[in-house]
């Protein structure tokens, strides 16, 4: 077994990429990197680049190809903050983000891509319950599983809340560039012989690790 894998995590805007991908970088020791909480630590403290990307995700739209690329490609470089094993959660979003994923790796290509599926109408009700700590959004709660004190991060104290994208326009407009943007990735990794593992992502958290897990462990 490849003790330190390079996963990619796909799946819809609310299927768990978040909550599952906390999980797995500390069950196989790998370093965790979402973009989007990138983007909004950036943001939160009012960077250039932070308050560009802020623009973007607030209208529920991505970020261009080019300002992403550039984040990663910093990251994956070789002796950074990922060139151990990584999960990539939230990237690669579109195909040219794909593309260039694999030519940053440049020979050392990913070990399996887990696509979580679970259908649109759940991933809708679950974003407009999602609470995140504005201090770090890694820390993830709902409405119906709040922070044991009310609305303070259990991890980090930081205040908890919804996130600005989290509005029903936002969550329709960011599902739809799933659809059109997102999904054609899939069928990207499904043809150029990468293991992709699609996960059933209904349940709980706890079972869906255990799917996560074996899924990965099966393909490695
Ligand atoms: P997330 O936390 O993954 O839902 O991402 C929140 C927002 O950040 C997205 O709606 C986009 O505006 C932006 N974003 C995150 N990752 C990417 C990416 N790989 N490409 C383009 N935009 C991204």
């Amino acid at each position: 077994m490849t003790s330190r894998p390079r996963l990619v995590l796909l799946g819809k805007q609310g299927a768990g990429k978040g909550t599952q991908a906390v999980r797995l970088a500390a069950h196989y020791r790998i370093a965790h990197l979402s973009t989007g909480d990138m983007f909004r630590a950036q943001a939160q403290q009012g960077t250039a680049f932070g308050l560009e990307a802020k623009r973007y995700m607030d209208a529920g739209e991505l970020v261009p190809d080019e300002i992403v690329i550039g984040v990663i490609e910093e990251c994956l470089a070789p002796g950074g903050p990922l060139s151990a094993g990584f999960v990539l959660d939230g990237f690669p979003r579109t195909r040219a983000q794909a593309e260039e994923l694999e030519r940053v790796l440049d020979g050392k290509p990913i070990d399996v891509v887990l696509h979580l599926d679970v259908p649109r109408e759940v991933v809708v009700e679950r974003l407009s319950q999602r609470r995140v700590c504005v201090q770090n959004s890694a820390h993830i709660y709902s409405v119906s599983e709040p922070p044991r004190t009310e609305w303070i991060c259990d991890i980090c104290g930081g205040e908890v809340t919804q996130r600005e994208d989290d509005t029903p326009e936002a969550i329709n407009k960011r599902l739809d560039s799933y659809e059109r943007d997102t999904r054609p990735i899939r069928e990207f990794y499904g043809s150029s012989g990468r293991p992709l593992v699609t996960v059933d992502g209904m349940g709980s958290s706890d079972d869906v690790f255990d799917r996560c897990r074996d899924a990965i462990d099966a393909a490695l």
